[in-house]
Order: structure tokens, then sequence, then C-alpha cells
């Protein structure tokens, strides 16, 4: 059975998240977008309404949510501003591990804290070196007594400067490639932890963005996150839930550049006539609006199939390229529209389109989803031809 009709608890979630963008994020997303501060205060109010935990199990204190859910959430808040959407997202990123692979005793000891007082978590994969290429990681974690003492320093860590923990991807044996890494559950008041100055980024300038260098910390070693050898495959299981939540930030950037290009072209007048009566800017809206809705559909399937428990990787990946894609044609396409203007701060369109340019790059780039998309297909068809 397919069908598209959201149910009345995901209509309600929608209302709530889009009241919130309206009040709460769209108000102040172009203060912090021009001066690059982080909104604790805003950040504070979202833990408040259980957006920093939707993934968490109602024992825990989380609300509950399945990824579909989350995604429906997500887009409106993405819609008010994608750097602040983004901070709030990513301690799911760093929680989801914790939910899927901790034992009962993590998960008494950090979700439940983390959903009772305001908390910001982030995750600790990419450093200075290694991108793309995660299983080449440099950070090292080496078993001494009860501790794991952990040295190196991650890089582009999102929520860097107000993490109350890292989960960090470290490497036991660097010959070991992806079979040494581990993860480990790292709370930052720990000795030995120092988060760089916020990096100057073109676009999500609200999200704060840091280097941690890690220096001789002592990690009790039961914070570590399931087996040794298995940090690899859960920063990846990981990604494939959290991937449509990213990827339905492109939806929701996408559809305020839409909205507004609409707008604009309905007022702006050239020859006499609004431009939305040009046949030429009608296609691009049209285009901008097929794109969209196109996207939104490969991110619910992602979502929907991660809530079946089926392995999503392939799909995951398929939305996060398109919807990614997609977002920086919409909001470049927005620009256009908006002509002279439209590459001014006058109006918020040029920031959609600096906001989107990073989803191509991180969570996995453009060019490392179709890996993983082309990868699947090639198995699949091996299976089908055998
Ligand atoms: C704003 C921001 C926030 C971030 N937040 C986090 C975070 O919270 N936690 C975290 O761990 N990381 C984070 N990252 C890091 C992000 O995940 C990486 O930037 C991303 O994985 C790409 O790695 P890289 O920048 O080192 O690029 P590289 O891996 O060096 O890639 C450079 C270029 O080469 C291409 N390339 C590389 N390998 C291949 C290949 N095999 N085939 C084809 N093309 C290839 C890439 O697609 C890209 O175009 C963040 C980054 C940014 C910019």
């Amino acid at each position: 059975m397919i069908g598209f009709e959201l149910t009345l608890e995901q209509k309600t979630l929608q209302e709530r998240a889009r009241r919130f963008s309206k009040e709460v994020i769209l108000p102040v997303a172009a203060q912090h977008d021009r001066d690059g501060t982080f909104p604790v205060d805003v950040m504070e109010k979202a833990h408040q309404q259980g957006f920093f935990t939707p993934l968490v199990p109602k024992k825990y204190g989380g609300e509950g949510l399945g990824v579909l859910d989350n995604c429906v959430l997500s887009e409106e808040l993405a819609a008010g501003c994608m750097g602040i959407y983004v901070s709030i997202f990513v301690s799911t990123l760093a929680l989801y591990p914790i939910i899927r692979f901790g034992t009962e005793e993590q998960k008494e000891r950090f979700l439940k804290p983390f959903c009772s007082k305001f908390s910001i978590a982030s995750y600790c994969l990419s450093e200075v070196t290694v991108g793309s290429d995660p299983a080449s990681m440099q950070t090292t974690a080496v078993l001494d007594g009860d501790y794991y003492l952990l040295n190196g320093t991650k890089m582009w860590i999102t929520n860097g400067g107000y993490a109350d923990f890292y989960l960090v991807f470290a490497t036991t044996d660097l010959q070991k490639k992806h079979k040494g890494i581990i993860s480990l559950i790292v709370p930052s008041k720990l000795e030995g932890i120092v988060p760089g100055e916020p990096i100057d980024k073109m676009g999500q300038r609200a999200s704060n963005t840091t280097s941690v260098v890690f220096k001789n910390v002592k990690v009790p070693k039961e914070n570590l996150l399931g087996g040794e050898g298995e940090g690899f495959k859960k920063a990846m299981a990981a990604l494939d839930i959290t991937r449509p939540m990213i990827a339905v930030g492109s939806v929701g950037i996408a559809r305020r550049a839409l909205e507004l290009a609409t707008q604009y072209a309905k007022k702006r007048i050239q020859f006499g006539v609004p431009i939305a009566q040009h046949q030429a800017v009608q296609f691009m809206l049209a285009d901008m609006a097929k794109d969209l809705e196109a996207a939104r559909l490969l991110v619910w399937k992602a979502a929907w199939l991660a809530d079946q428990g089926v392995r999503n990787s392939k799909e995951a990946a398929m939305a996060k390229a398109f919807a990614a894609d997609m977002a920086m044609r919409v909001t470049t396409d927005a620009v256009q529209i908006y002509g002279g203007a439209g590459y001014t701060k006058w109006h918020p369109v040029e920031k959609l389109m600096r906001d989107a340019k990073v989803i191509q790059i991180y969570e996995g780039t453009a060019q490392i989803m179709r890996l993983v998309i082309a990868r699947q297909l090639l198995q699949e068809t091996e299976r089908t031809l055998s």
C-alpha cells in the first residue's frame, strides 16, 4: 500500500514545528547569519519542545518518534533557518548510536539527563586530513587500565564549542583501518579537551563549527559504545538514519526559496506585467516546485524504510544527493528570479543559497553519495544476473 497522507499525530507535530519555526527561529535567523553567533536561547527553547531528542525512546524521557515523523518536523525547522536546524539536528546524530547500540546502563547515564535538562551533543568523525575517507583517521584511543587515553584533533565539529558530550570516533590501531575504529562517549568536562574558535563560514552561520583537540583525555572504558572494532559500522549505520534528516533540511530551504521567489515574481513588474507572467519565469518556478516535490518523496521513502527496520543505505544516499543538489538549484534560481536584488543582503534568498551549498558537502559529499548508490546498484545487478 502506498499512501501520502500524514497521520493526525504527524500533522499536529508539523503544525507545532511550523509555529516554532515562524515565531522563534525565523525572527532571529538573519541576525545570527550576519553576526555568525550561536543562538543558545533558541536552542534551549527547541530542547524544551523535545526537538533535540525526537528519536530517544519515551522511557528515557525522549519523544519516541520515528524517522519519518522527525523528517516532517525537521522540514519546518529548516524552512526557518538551516543553520539553526542543523545545530538542533546534530544532537540526534550523536544520540542515535547510543539509542541503537548503547547498553542499558549507558542509556540511563547519557540519554536520561540529556532529555531532562538542556544539553547539546556533537558527532566527531572528521579530522583535518580525514573527510570522505574516515577509515584513515588519526585520532587514537589506547586502553590503559580502566580508561581509554584519547589523543587527536577533530575538525568541523558542529556544536563543538557548546557540547555537553562528544561522540568521538578514534582508532585503537592505525594499521587496522576501519576495523580499528571505536566510538567513545566523551563528556566535555573531562580534562584535556579544548574546542577551537568558531570557523567563519560561508553559510549556516548560526551553527557553531569548531575543531576540538583531545589531549591525553582519560575516557572511562565503560563509555565505549559497542565492542572494539565496531565503531565504523556504528558511524555508518547512524548516517543511514540521519541522512534523510539532513536531506529534508534541503527540502525546507528550497520550500522557503520557492515561496519567496513566487511572491516576488507576482509583484515585480517588467515589460508592464508581473514577471510571473513571463513563461521563462513560470518554467523556472515549475521546475523548482517539481524538483522540491521529488526530493521530499525520496526523503520520505528513505525515512519510511528506516522506520521499517529495512537497510536503506542506497535510498538514504539517493535522498541526500538529490535533495542537496535540488536545494542548490532551487535557491540559485530564486536568486535569479529576484534579479539584481537577489544578489544583495536586502532579501533572504542569498542566505538560502549560501546555506544550501554545504549540504552537498557534509554528511557525505555529493560524490560520496553517488559512490554509495553505485556500489549497491552494482551489487544488486550482480545478484539479479547470477
Ligand atoms: C559546516 C560543516 C559542518 C560539519 N559538521 C561536521 C560534524 O559535526 N562532525 C563531523 O565529523 N564532520 C563534520 N563536517 C565535515 C564533513 O563531514 C566533511 O567536510 C565532509 O565529509 C567532506 O570531507 P572534506 O571536507 O575533508 O573533503 P574531502 O574528503 O577532502 O573531499 C574533497 C573533494 O573530493 C571529493 N572526493 C573525495 N574522495 C572522493 C572519491 N573517492 N571519489 C570522488 N570524489 C571524492 C569530495 O567529494 C570533495 O568534492 C562538517 C563540515 C562542514 C563544512
